[in-house]
């Protein structure tokens, strides 16, 4: 049976890949996005779009029932960790503010299921590698805490369902998945990351690679690794979608609220990521040894025991090159892609 799934944040980098797979697994879907940094060109024509800011809860509930929505997967949100820490009422607001407003819409308009962007960062910096997700959340910095603390509200209010004794298939039912770090692009060069000032590794490396930066700084080479410098389990795009587009179909089987790590539980560090870049770029890149970043954990690397256990997800992509070489071919065609939408833009 097809269902409808509104996608907020659907115009940015994981939310367009996302609604791509949904559309392909033949969901009918509607983008929310109020293209702060998203594009509405990375939205497929077969998806509704609304240009519409997530925390307007009253407009959302309207366009729940408009559509009939069953569910809801929420991209929408600032994700920045340093500006984060410089400007924390922005990310309080989106990220939490908006967020409740988001669920509230749900409740109103009895949609029942929620898939939630969470993210690592709410471990902080962990005791145990690989972390799981029972490890103490501990933020370092304003975007965990708004990451940790939508998770707290998703919680309490799936579990005062439960305790009001709603009948099970009325009950609100939420997964939220924690990011590990993301990055790469569609196979066929078509889709992938166009944030604007990106501070991500592998993006970042990708711009020096493609000469759109004259410089790439290694935040700390002092760490207690293996060569210095930190270590991150890099999770392609496409496996980090479908995992979504999973997590709903376990909700809509019956599968009760889970919180679930998403990485592929291996790490390589900020040099051998450089190296790879280099190496599918065939690019020589000017690396700068830069003091540490302030909130950089040493090494973050995901368990992945309980994603595999409870939506049976098996990563297709967990290869740093290509992971690598998709980012940068993307990369390389992103100037071009823009333009040509512009001129489309402009001519219809
Ligand atoms: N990093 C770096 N130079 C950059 C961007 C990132 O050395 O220009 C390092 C950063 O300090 C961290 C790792 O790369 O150790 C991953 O950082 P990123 O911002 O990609 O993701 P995060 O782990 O902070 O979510």
């Amino acid at each position: 049976m097809q269902h409808t799934v509104l996608v907020t944040g659907g115009a940015g980098y994981i939310g367009s890949h996302t609604t791509r797979q949904l559309l392909h697994a033949g969901h009918r879907v509607v983008v929310v996005d109020n293209l702060y940094s998203g594009n509405k060109w990375a939205v497929p024509e077969q998806a509704v779009f609304v240009e519409l800011d997530s925390g307007n809860r009253a407009a959302v509930c309207r366009l729940m029932h408009e559509h009939d929505v069953t569910a809801v997967i929420h991209f929408a949100g600032h994700i920045v960790v340093p500006e984060s820490v410089s400007d924390p009422a922005k990310y309080y607001g989106n990220n939490v503010v908006n967020s409740l407003q988001m669920i509230q819409a749900c409740r109103d308009a009895g949609v029942r299921h929620f898939i939630f962007s969470s993210s690592a960062a709410v471990y902080g910096t962990p005791a145990t590698i690989p972390v799981g997700e029972e490890a103490d959340t501990a933020p370092i910095n304003p975007y965990g805490f708004s990451k940790l603390t939508t998770e707290w509200m998703l919680q309490d209010l799936s579990h005062s369902d439960r305790i009001n004794n709603k009948p099970a298939g009325e009950c609100f039912n939420h997964v939220a998945l924690r990011y590990f770090n993301v990055a790469g692009a569609a196979l066929d060069g078509s889709l992938g990351q166009a944030t604007p000032d990106a501070t991500h590794l592998i993006k970042v490396a990708c711009e020096a690679a493609c000469g759109k930066r004259d410089q790439i700084a290694i935040f700390g080479t002092d760490y207690d690794t293996e060569d210095g410098t930190c270590v991150r389990d890099y999770i392609h795009v496409e496996d980090l979608a479908k995992a979504h587009v999973t997590a709903l179909e376990y909700l809509r089987n019956g599968g009760q609220c889970q919180t679930l790590n998403c990485g592929y539980g291996r790490g390589f560090s900020v040099r051998q990521v450089l190296d790879t870049v280099q190496k599918v770029s065939n690019a020589e890149l000017n690396l700068i040894e830069a003091p540490r970043r302030p909130g950089d954990p040493p090494i973050l690397i995901a368990d992945k025991t309980k994603i595999h256990e409870v939506l049976n997800w098996r990563p297709d992509y967990d290869d740093l090159e290509l992971i690598c070489d998709t980012a940068y071919k993307w990369e390389r065609n992103l100037v071009k892609f823009q333009k040509r939408h512009r001129d489309q833009t402009k001519a219809g």
